[in-house]
């Protein structure tokens, strides 16, 4: 089999409401930017991959197209070795194209992706991940509806100027909901360093204040305390709070993700296989954080395929736990990002289950690539 094509379409979204993302006060998002590649081959057989739209998709997947064309689909760890070296020139835009090649795998064995990687789970229990810093009241409210849609978990987002408005909003939830869901709680410390972006930067203080606070109401973790190469503090933060801490998302590479293992950074670990690194590199990072006694549980956010691509990951490990729904509704309801999909995740009483059918599973709107 040779891979005889292979392209990418930019696809934008509309959401039903405004979105005002908590990681970049001020900032209104009205659309979401998708980027999509396709990969055919003289087989028949095609692969298709998603992730949000970076920038530069269309030349990357023009320079990859240069190595690929011609190529057998399922030497992926010959096309993961060319991403890693054009990684450099593309950064985040490279890694969705070896999901493309898996969907193929699976395509040609007959299987989902992750029947080939481990099948530790059929299913997957889902916590809503929301994206807006809200009041408290209103953070209740949203709790108590997530809840009555059957999710059994929710992650909210921290952003205020002061540790006791954080902590207001993550006590009012726990009221809302009791003990019937587990929280987890997002400061998104991880880049504001070098984001042009108002709002609070926090410190190891900051971070081991709020850590020792948020103990009080059972937080199944605290994600992205400090920023992304903070090693030392993250490890020293590690050591001292009383919950997990979590991260990982906007870290590069294999050898960055291997260091806040080594370094003993995190509890969770949460490489993405569109942000990060490609799949085949961060399924062997789940056998050393496996090793380690730590958890993978992939970030994912506004692509359908590229959460699909992380939830086989999860799927075919063991050390995992709660996998990320994005879902806020009514400004980003998961139904809006899923629209680009043939048919959206079976989603039941907070429950996804994996997509049976062979490669990734799911399949684009014809539109996409017309
Ligand atoms: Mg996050």
């Amino acid at each position: 089999m040779k891979i005889t094509r292979v392209r990418t379409r930019q696809v934008d979204v509309p959401l039903p409401a405004p979105f005002y993302p908590a990681w970049a006060p001020g900032g209104v998002v009205t659309q979401i930017r998708l980027a999509y590649v396709r990969i055919d081959t003289d087989a028949g057989i095609y692969g298709v991959a998603g992730h949000e739209f970076f920038g530069a998709e269309e030349q990357c997947v023009r320079r990859v197209a240069d190595y690929l064309v011609g190529e057998d689909p399922l030497r992926i760890e010959q096309h993961a070795g060319t991403l890693r070296y054009l990684w450099p020139y593309f950064g985040t835009a490279v890694w969705f194209v070896e999901l493309a090649l898996w969907d193929i795998v699976g395509k040609v064995a007959g299987l989902p992706v992750y029947r080939l990687l481990g099948s530790a789970h059929d299913t997957l229990p889902l916590y809503a991940s929301t994206g807006q810093n809200r009041t408290p009241a209103q953070r209740a409210d949203d709790a108590r509806r997530l809840r009555d849609e059957g999710f059994r978990a929710i992650k909210l987002r921290v952003h205020n100027e002061t540790l006791a408005e954080d902590v207001a909003q993550v006590a009012a939830v726990r009221r809302a909901v009791g003990d019937d869901m587990a929280i987890m709680v997002d400061a998104n410390q991880t880049d504001v360093d070098d984001a042009p972006l108002p709002g609070p930067h926090w410190t190891y203080h900051r971070a081991l204040s709020t850590a020792r606070a948020l103990a009080e109401y059972g937080v199944t973790w605290l994600e992205e305390p400090l920023p992304r190469h903070a090693y030392a503090a993250l490890r020293r933060l590690h050591g001292a709070s009383p919950v997990p801490i979590a991260g990982g998302e906007v870290n590069q590479g294999f050898a960055e993700l291997q260091r806040l293992l080594l370094d003993g950074c995190y509890d969770i670990l949460q490489p993405d296989v569109t942000l990060c690194e490609g799949l085949l590199r961060i399924r062997a990072l789940a056998v050393m954080a496996q090793a380690a006694g730590v958890l993978v549980t992939p970030h994912t956010w506004g692509d359908p395929l590229g959460t699909v691509a992380n939830l086989h990951l999860a799927a075919s490990i063991a050390n995992t736990t709660f996998f990320e729904y994005p879902h806020d509704p009514p400004a980003f309801p998961a139904s809006a990002y899923q629209q680009t999909l043939k048919t959206p995740l079976v989603v039941e009483d907070g429950v996804v289950r994996l997509p049976q059918a062979p490669g990734l599973g799911v399949d684009l709107q014809d539109w996409v690539f017309e």
